[in-house]
């Protein structure tokens, strides 16, 4: 899907700010292991898909909430 045929675009950069979208095919619900997105942060954590869902955090459980993310690292 285009970017551009999304109606709510705004939404769309508001969830991926705090989100990753993970496209996947999976029929079952699937645990995978994820890194922390946030810079210097080498945690990993495990995430599960769920069929029909594509949004999933982005941070591990530690930077999560906002202040901890600016925080120095
Ligand atoms: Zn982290």
């Amino acid at each position: 899907m285009l970017s551009g045929e999304l109606p709510a675009t705004g939404l769309v950069e508001r969830v991926a700010l705090g989100n990753r979208l993970v496209p996947h095919n999976y029929s079952v619900p699937v645990d995978r292991e994820m890194p922390c997105d946030h810079p210097g942060c080498s945690a990993t954590f495990v995430v599960r898909l769920i069929p029909g869902q594509l949004v999933y955090p982005r941070w591990c459980p530690f930077h999560r909430p906002r202040h901890r993310r600016n925080l120095p690292t």
